[in-house]
């Protein structure tokens, strides 16, 4: 349990700060997809898990792409709900990065929703947060369709 919630005395902005880098040359979208988790749902304490997919657009500055994904587990690594997860990995890279926009997605299967409550078995909650150029249809169709 002390692993499963190791998350909450890591600092996400700290870990993306220590791999950052100037980078002019590049302003194109980078993805990382398929970034696996485990967490646990804060009202149940049962495991919901999946992937995440991260696209953010540089703004001169340019993490280590292993980095984003400790930021997924510093964030999966606590009691959670998907909604704020998607949320906070969102807000950590673009403190750390100014990057002009962010774009997270995340896909999971619940055990409180398969063990208990409806048991219904396979189903896949999505959930989605994105910022700056993000906010055009254009940006996020284009990171959309290269997640899948
Ligand atoms: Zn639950």
């Amino acid at each position: 349990m002390q692993f499963l919630t190791s998350g909450y005395t890591q600092d996400p902005v700290e870990i993306l700060n220590s791999a950052k880098f100037h980078e002019d040359g590049y302003n194109q979208m980078v993805i990382v997809k398929d970034i696996n988790f485990y967490s646990l749902c804060e009202h149940h304490m049962l495991p919901f898990y999946g992937t995440v997919h991260i696209a953010y657009i540089p703004n001169g500055e340019v993490t280590g792409l292993s980095k984003l994904a400790r930021v997924v587990d510093v964030f999966s690594r606590r009691l959670q709900i998907q909604e704020r997860m998607t949320k906070q990995i969102r807000e950590a890279i673009q403190e750390a990065l100014h990057p002009m926009g962010v774009m997270v997605v995340v896909e999971a299967q619940h055990m409180c929703m398969q063990m208990r409550g409806v048991q219904k078995q396979g189903s896949i909650t999505t959930t989605s947060d994105f910022s700056g150029a993000f906010n055009q249809a254009k940006t996020r169709e284009e990171f959309l369709s290269l997640i899948k």
